[in-house]
């Protein structure tokens, strides 16, 4: 048995029956079975599934929002906010993805026909993460579904109701129980997927446990895929114009979903000449943005969904106060019931302090203030991690000189925090690596497989 908490009341929510080796080997075996079946539907029959699901989650839309503010305690808005942005991923996958896998003449010569087509891999793993189980769902057991593979998703332990209504809906939508099933339970029944010999892992979460999980996949000779966490930076050059309006957009990057974004701004680099400035507009922001029960309107700092990361924001910004930094704003877990942390601001930072390397992951944010360009350049690129990385300018040739620097799998231009399905989602270094979203999120759950004809 699993108890589920609602990380703003610690009260249980739920004591939940969890899988174990044999219930996650059936599953698998059914799955089998399933995928067969399933990839011999047409496409238009699996598309037509998925689209059903996207009406199903508007549908449910206010009622999964609250479950899943439930239980990982973002605010229900937020939460709302991340169904939609789902259901406009699933819409891109729909819209696009029997052009991107038809098959194709790659080359026709006299006497020779070059053709490509796509094979499903079989049967995948989509090893899940808590913070958007929603958004990081549909990236992978979406267009996974719609090639014809079957998916044996484990939700994150900390979004396990929501995992559930997922199956629940997509069984609703058509697509057979033998194509889709969800397993309970934490790392350990994870544990359990590794064992298996399945056609795919397709992984979210932190980079200890997809290092892990990788080094487990590697013998088996099949895709893995990694999403994975990151410390991304922000750089704010004088030459912007609206630096209270630049400020205003960096605190929602760094504190949205209290932060607990694989591409929140982890760390921001400001120019000097516009740094007090900018910092003292940040400052008030954050200030206007209430923290407090996530079930109330105008919400925007629930609490943090696991309790161990205070401690980790805890020590982060001890650290970098025993290390000269100045505390702005918050800098401690809060009195009283839930797992709540002060948003926190620090300057005078550094980077031999924790809170500019390693990934906070909650509501906690340094400011260092920079010469210039250059000095920004070497400071972003002085990471382990390569997921996004903003740059705000008016002059787009200084975008473009840094951007072209960045060893990330993202670079934004005036706006940060943001995946589009219309491009590739990809880490690099401790952030992962393996596409999902845009095509190249399309043909990472197939095979291609070449047909060299000789007509005569
Ligand atoms: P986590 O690594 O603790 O857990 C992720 C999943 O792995 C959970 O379902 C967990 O039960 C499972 N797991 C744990 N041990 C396992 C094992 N030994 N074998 C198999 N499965 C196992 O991560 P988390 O706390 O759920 O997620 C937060 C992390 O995810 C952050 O680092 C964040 O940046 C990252 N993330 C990245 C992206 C991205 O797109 N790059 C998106 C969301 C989250």
């Amino acid at each position: 048995m699993m108890k589920i908490f609602n990380p703003a009341t610690e009260e249980l929510i739920k004591e939940i029956q969890t899988d174990d080796k044999s219930s996650v080997q059936r599953a698998h075996e059914d799955l089998k079975k399933g995928q067969v079946e399933w990839a011999a539907e047409s496409m238009s029959h699996r598309l037509a599934c998925l689209r059903k699901f996207m009406v199903l989650l508007e549908r449910d839309k206010s009622a999964l929002g609250e479950i899943l503010s439930n239980e990982v305690g973002k605010p229900v808005s937020q939460a709302i906010g991340e169904i939609g942005g789902a259901i406009g991923r699933i819409s891109y996958f729909v819209d696009n993805f029997s052009e991107v896998l038809a098959p194709r003449e790659a080359h026709v010569a006299p006497g020779l026909i070059e053709k490509v087509s796509y094979d499903p891999l079989g049967v995948i793993a989509n090893i899940s993460a808590w913070n958007y189980p929603y958004l990081v769902g549909v990236n992978v057991f979406v267009p996974a579904l719609l090639a014809g593979n079957s998916v044996l998703y484990k939700p994150s332990e900390f979004s396990t109701l929501t995992g559930l209504e997922i199956e629940r809906l997509l069984l609703e939508a058509g697509v057979p129980s033998n194509a889709f099933k969800c397993i309970v339970g934490t790392g350990q029944v994870g544990q359990v997927l590794l064992g298996l010999p399945l056609d795919g892992y397709f992984f979210t979460g932190s980079y200890k446990t997809g290092q892990y999980i990788y080094e487990q996949v590697a013998p088996k000779m099949v895709p893995c895929q990694m999403e994975l966490g990151g410390k991304d930076p922000m750089f704010v050059s004088e030459k912007i114009q609206d630096v209270k309006g630049v400020a205003a957009v960096a605190v929602e990057g760094a504190f949205y979903n209290n932060g607990q974004s694989c591409c929140a701004v982890e760390r921001i680099y400001v120019q000097e000449s516009i740094a007090d400035e900018f910092i003292a507009a940040f400052i008030a922001e954050t200030k206007t943005l209430k923290v407090g029960d996530p079930t109330e309107d105008g919400i925007f700092f629930g609490p943090l969904s696991r309790s161990e990361q205070l401690d980790v924001l805890e020590q982060q910004v001890a650290d970098a106060l025993a290390q000269g930094a100045q505390l702005e704003l918050g800098g401690k877990r809060m009195d009283g019931k839930g797992y709540y942390f002060e948003p926190t601001i620090l300057t005078n930072v550094s980077h031999k302090m924790a809170v500019m390397k390693e990934e906070s992951f909650g509501p906690v944010i340094g400011i260092q203030v920079v010469k210039d360009e250059a000095e920004a350049v070497r400071l972003m690129k002085d990471t382990k991690y390569g997921l996004t990385s903003a740059i705000y300018t008016t002059d787009q040739e200084e975008f473009e000189a840094i951007a072209s620097q960045m060893n990330s799998g993202t670079v934004y231009w005036n706006c940060c925090d943001r995946v589009s399905p219309h491009v590739p989602w990809s880490g690099r270094g401790h952030s992962g690596f393996g596409s999902t979203l845009s095509e190249e999120g399309i043909k990472a759950f197939v095979r291609p497989k070449a047909w060299q004809m000789r007509t005569v």
